[in-house]
């Protein structure tokens, strides 16, 4: 589905993507590890349009990813992102920002957009918190509404950098517990985390990325217990 053959980028004369490649096919569960500034971050905004690379090709179901093209919405439409900061409207109640998307993007009728968005919002665990504004709510809940939020695009895949990074450590459970009912689905995603039990037990593959280089992939259970490369074996030192 999700298809990075040998991307580059370079901010300035600094290249910090030097040629990823990774494929992650419909219904697979891929984690990102490694290092701060390792270019996980750039990775996930390449895909997502959000970022322009200087060489290499991204595609999406066969279709090319470049941040240039005209429809860059059409694309956003189709990989939804989650971000460590969740960005909500504070000025909003929950179920408009998860309409928002729908009603603004894909002129989606609003009483559809509301139905969907109730619905949405109930599988994750926010039924009650409808009509509330972000503000009241837990960093936990906040998240879980952006999740929500990224599927009422109905997007064949998502994308989290860093999902459960800025929240208190009791309010992670809840968000990687959506995350993995969403995986268990069979939604396509790419996860950038430092969760290593949520890569072990939910990933169906890792890759480690360091100085802009994968330098190793493969079966998530066999990658975090056994890593081949000496920096992969640093590095999970240091997290685990
Ligand atoms: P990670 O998400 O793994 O921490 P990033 O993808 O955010 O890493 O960053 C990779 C490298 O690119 C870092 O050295 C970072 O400083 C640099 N970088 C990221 N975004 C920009 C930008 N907009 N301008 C200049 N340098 C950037
Ligand atoms: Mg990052």
């Amino acid at each position: 589905m999700i298809t990075i053959d040998n991307i580059h980028k370079s901010f300035g004369n600094v290249e910090v993507l030097k040629g990823v490649s990774l494929e992650v096919k419909a219904g697979e569960v891929v984690c990102l590890i490694g290092p701060s500034g390792s270019g996980k971050s750039t990775v996930l905004r390449c895909v997502n349009g959000l970022e322009s690379y200087d060489d290499g090709e991204i595609s999406i179901n066969n279709r090319r990813v470049d941040s240039e093209q005209k429809d860059i919405n059409e694309l956003r439409t189709r990989v939804g992102m989650v971000f460590q900061r969740f960005n909500l409207f504070p000025h909003r109640s929950v179920v408009e920002n998860v309409m928002e998307g729908p009603v603004y993007v894909k002129n989606e009728p609003r009483q559809q957009a509301r139905q969907h968005a109730i619905e949405l919002l109930e599988k994750v665990g926010l039924g009650d918190k409808v009509d509330a504004y972000p503000q009241s709510l837990s960093g936990g809940q906040q998240q879980r509404v952006a999740i929500a939020r990224a599927l009422a695009m109905r997007p064949d895949a998502i994308l989290f950098d860093e999902p459960t990074s800025a929240l208190d450590p009791e309010l992670v459970g809840d968000v990687l517990k959506v995350m993995r009912d969403l995986a268990e689905e069979g939604m396509t995603m790419v996860v950038v985390t430092h969760e290593m039990s949520f890569a072990k037990e939910v990933a169906d593959r890792v890759c480690f990325l360091y100085g802009g280089e994968i330098v190793e992939e493969g079966v998530a259970k066999t990658v975090l217990s056994a890593p081949q490369h000496e920096r992969t074996q640093d590095f999970l030192k240091r997290v685990l």
